[in-house]
């Protein structure tokens, strides 16, 4: 070590005190259990805690999520339709802590990536050695003029499963028979691009049975959608005249809050409103979000490419050609963790191969699917292998799929929450 003007002998010997103190501390630093907080206990960051901790005990993961039951999306339609209560779709998150997992039922109202800490909303801040982001999605309110929190209140968007879907079930049951029920459909990236398609479908099943003269307009923001061949032909089969869709070529896209339409509901008929733009909320106030309001990610590790330490998954991630799901979400979680665990044992991480499977029911009985297998292709994930349901299958192929779909849900809610 050479000595300086400004350093005396003693200042030299000091330094090299704090240097070996430092050293013979490192040891003990390399041992302490890296510290993993999860932001978001859906079906991402559920799946990506529990991995963490069943591929290594010692990790220290702490799951943020500010509900204490979540309220699942997939199968809400059935609620809408009044086909399934929404108990069927509530889980706590006691099996999670049972795993060792430290759950915090707060929000997360800040992250400060350079000092590696989180704010909650209680006041209090918690510090990580890496971070995963699974927020999912929130309403872009502005984006669409005259649509805002109160403006959902009377046109539920359904987006977010809980009050606003017993909203739009409400609104379904007091409206009068010869009703119009208006789907507005929003431009990609959506999660779970078919659901629209699948909640028209399940209301006009509801109101065949139910207001037989009723309606449904679906205005999209898309030309062509998942599926479509699939829904038209049930549309046709189940629900003649009964679903009518405006595509964008033939000026579907809704652009502000359709103050007619709001006076036909405000006179008994019920609007079931979708607005257009959505995005990650939170992960933009971590710093994760690029202009879209998705965030960036190397699809090999989810490593978030504006913010160190931070990785992305499910909706809030831009991940290509993988549809935004429950299933995506929970696949991206396991392979985020394996991840995470290489890297910090050093390791480069393996390269994955997501599976992903997406059902849709358009009535008790009867649904079809679209299953994938995704991998990274050129810095994003692309689809290696889709298979969609065959159009002209029979009725037991239909009946099948949909026994399918609710041991898949089954399936998934159990893995998350069981
Ligand atoms: P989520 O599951 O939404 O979880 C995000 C969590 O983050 C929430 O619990 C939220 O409370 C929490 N959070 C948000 N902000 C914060 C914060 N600041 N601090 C702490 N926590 C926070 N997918 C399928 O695979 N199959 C289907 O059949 C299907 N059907 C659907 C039907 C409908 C009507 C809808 C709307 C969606 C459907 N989906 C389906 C899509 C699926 O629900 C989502 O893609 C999936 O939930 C995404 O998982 P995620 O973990 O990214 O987000």
């Amino acid at each position: 070590m050479a000595v300086t003007r400004h350093q005396t002998r003693r200042d030299v010997i000091r330094g090299a005190a704090a240097v070996a103190a430092a050293a013979l501390a490192r040891p003990a630093l390399a041992q302490a259990a890296p510290r993993i907080a999860v932001i978001g206990g859906g079906f991402g960051g559920v799946a990506c805690a529990r991995a963490l901790r069943r591929l290594d005990t010692k990790l220290q993961v702490t799951l943020i999520e500010p509900n204490r039951t979540f309220t699942a999306c997939p199968f809400s339609n059935e609620v809408i339709a009044g086909l399934r209560e929404l108990a069927a779709q509530q889980f706590t998150y006691d099996k999670v802590a049972a795993d060792g997992i430290t759950v915090a039922a707060q929000a997360a109202t800040k992250v400060d990536a350079q000092a590696r800490g989180i704010a909650l909303a209680d006041g209090t801040t918690l510090s990580y050695d890496r971070l995963v982001l699974a927020p999912g999605i929130d309403m872009r309110f502005e984006a669409l003029p005259g649509y805002d929190e109160t403006a959902a209140e009377k046109m539920p968007h359904a987006w977010k499963a809980g009050e606003q879907t017993m909203l739009l079930r409400k609104q379904l049951e007091a409206m009068d028979d010869g009703g119009l029920v208006v789907i507005a459909v929003p431009a990609a990236p959506l999660r779970c691009p078919p659901a629209p398609y699948e909640r028209a479908s399940l209301i006009a099943h509801y109101l065949k049975a139910n207001k037989p003269r009723s309606k449904i307009l679906v205005l999209d923001a898309k030309d062509n959608y998942s599926q479509q061949k699939l829904f038209e032909k049930a549309w046709a089969e189940l629900y003649p005249g009964m679903i009518e869709r405006i595509a964008l070529s033939q000026g579907g896209r809704v652009s502000r809050r359709p103050s007619g339409l709001r006076k036909t509901n405000m006179s008994g008929n019920s609007l079931a409103h979708r607005t257009t733009w959505l995005r990650s909320d939170f992960a933009d106030i971590a710093g994760a979000a690029d202009h879209t309001g998705w965030c960036p990610i190397d699809p090999v590790s989810f490593a978030s490419k504006l913010v160190p330490n931070i990785h992305v998954i499910g909706d809030a991630a831009i991940a290509g050609g993988i549809p935004k799901s429950a299933s995506a979400a929970a696949a991206q979680g396991l392979a985020c963790a394996a991840a995470i665990v290489n890297s910090l044992a050093g390791k480069a991480p393996e390269t994955p191969r997501l599976d992903g499977a997406c059902y849709n029911t358009v009535a008790p009985g009867y649904a079809f699917s679209l299953k994938g297998i995704y991998q990274p292709k050129e810095d994003q994930y692309a689809e290696a292998e889709v298979t969609t349901s065959p159009v002209d299958a029979p009725r037991e192929v239909r009946q099948r799929e949909a026994d399918q779909a609710v041991d898949w849900f089954k399936r998934i809610t159990g893995e998350a929450f069981g």
